[in-house]
């Protein structure tokens, strides 16, 4: 008999990451596999809320806890949470803190020899960790094919080439599927000149090169083009086994994933009388957050729409002045402090369109839940995402004011009528912009929801990760029994 396949999950200890790696943990745990979620000392709150929840539902997943030893780069709260980074200097140091848990890692794989340890891109030195005591290492980005695929051919093209740009020129991005283009002024610097991040950058690519592969949260149908791409032209081996968040039904579970929510019966109430796709929802993920001038025009956007609005704001709140009474008295919108529930706000019939930052979970729980986008990038791999969005799947229109960049303060502030009439091309357009999305955005959803059911694209390549690292397993526990008999 196979013996039981022991995975380490080790995600990034911020929302967006640890949210996809906990899903993909039960999901292994649902096919029979022992998990243990690894995380830096002291228990990180949003992981002990998952972890918990998962076990009320039945899933055991174990918590490993990785000391931290003092160093003087690393404050003790920095490997818990980003979510006060504001640049991509900031950024680097959170990252590289990180570095300090190797040793404990080490130890970890050598006390407990797991089958497997599925660890964030940002953590590269997994990876050599592994690789030393002969464990493999899959890479989990956080983000899709796509982004991937962009990622990659501006790399070997641009970075570091030393080209020069005006902001608004195209970028183009070649040898894709699809002609693909950029403004340069929603890139990365590095795609002109190497800098820090973009040597942490290769340090990632490297460290997945030299992995057994990548999972990654997404389905065949959505990008067969670039599963295929990533796979036959960039040569990489990888595993789609996406939407993860699909794989967890439970009601309850759902509206608290990542947060409690307690607000959450309420807002699906205040959604039950609403019509069938009124509601735009809007919500920037975890760590993106607005201006206080860019907040006031998108409240004055909200409400020159015709249309009833969800506003999750997370952080921003002392930006809001009397904005939140005058909105609810008049029963036109809600506005949502802290946690929304949102994969329960997205699954609503009442949900129209959702105005995002593209972070890819955003992207994979609205394709997953057939709402066409307004898209409004801002840092990191969003605006790949969004041309995934607009002219890939053709699911949304763009409304951000197309710079990338943690400082907010200084990107141009998107007017409120630019911000109503991108809702109303969307919700009021009739013909091609809002039926032909409408509708190729449900097919979306019902593509995702064959993906995960018994015999779809992604239960079998769940079966295949499963039955490879068994063999490797199988392989490996003879070793070790043969080297101690010999
Ligand atoms: N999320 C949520 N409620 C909020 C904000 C975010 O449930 O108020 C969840 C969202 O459903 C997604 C994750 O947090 O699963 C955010 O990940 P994403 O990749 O979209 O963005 P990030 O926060 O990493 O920028």
């Amino acid at each position: 008999m196979a013996p039981q396949l022991h995975i380490f999950f080790f995600p990034l200890m911020a929302a967006g990451h640890i949210i996809p790696m906990v899903d993909i943990a039960r999901l292994f745990v649902g096919r029979g596999v022992k998990a243990t979620l690894l995380a830096p000392a002291p228990k990180p709150p949003l992981l002990d809320h998952c972890v918990k929840k998962a076990r009320d539902l039945g899933q055991h997943i174990d918590l490993l806890l990785l000391p931290l030893p003092p160093s003087p780069t690393a404050s003790p709260e920095r490997p818990e949470s980003p979510t006060f980074l504001t640049s991509p200097a900031m950024s680097l140091d959170f990252f590289r803190a990180l570095e300090h848990l190797r040793e404990p890692l080490e130890r970890a794989l050598r006390e407990h020899r797991p089958s497997c340890i599925i660890s964030d891109m940002f953590l590269p030195w997994t990876a050599d960790a592994a690789r030393r005591l002969g464990i493999p290492r899959l890479v989990f980005h956080g983000v899709g094919f796509f982004p991937l695929c962009v990622l990659d051919s501006l790399d070997r093209r641009l970075t570091g080439s030393n080209t020069r740009f005006g902001d608004s020129d195209d970028v183009v991005v070649a040898g894709l599927p699809h002609p693909v283009s950029m403004k340069r002024s929603q890139l990365h610097d590095s795609v002109e000149t190497r800098n820090d991040f973009s040597a942490f950058m290769e340090r990632i690519t490297e460290s997945e090169i030299g992995s057994h592969g990548a999972v990654v949260n997404s389905f065949y149908e959505m990008e067969a083009d670039y599963v295929d791409h990533y796979r036959d032209v960039m040569g990489r081996k990888a595993w789609h086994i996406g939407p993860v968040s699909l794989w967890n039904r439970d009601a309850d579970e759902l509206a608290e994933r990542g947060g409690a929510s307690d607000n959450y019966k309420s807002i699906l109430t205040w959604l039950d009388s609403k019509p069938s796709n009124s509601v735009v929802y809007v919500c920037f993920g975890s760590l993106c957050h607005l201006t206080a001038a860019q907040l006031q025009q998108l409240g004055f956007g909200l409400e020159a729409s015709t249309h009833g609005f969800i506003w999750a704001i997370n952080g921003d709140e002392q930006h809001l002045g009397r904005r939140q009474e005058k909105v609810e008295e008049r029963g036109k919108g809600l506005i949502v402090r802290g946690w929304a529930p949102q994969r329960s706000i997205l699954n609503h019939r009442a949900m129209g369109a959702f105005i995002t930052h593209c972070g890819w979970n955003s992207v994979v729980e609205a394709v997953s839940a057939g709402v066409p986008m307004i898209t409004w990038p801002m840092f990191a791999e969003q605006f790949y995402n969004e041309k995934l969005i607009v002219q890939v799947l053709r699911v949304g229109v763009s409304v951000g004011p197309g710079v990338w960049g943690m400082e907010e303060e200084k990107k141009p502030v998107v007017g409120g009528a630019a911000i109503a009439a991108a809702v109303a091309q969307l919700m009021d357009g009739g013909g091609e912009a809002e039926d032909g999305m409408r509708k190729r955005a449900a097919e979306l959803k019902q593509k995702a929801r064959d993906a995960v059911g018994v015999g779809g694209s992604s239960y079998l390549e769940i079966d295949r990760l499963i039955q490879e690292l068994s063999v490797s397993e199988t392989d490996a526990v003879d070793s070790r029994t043969g080297s101690q008999c010999g």
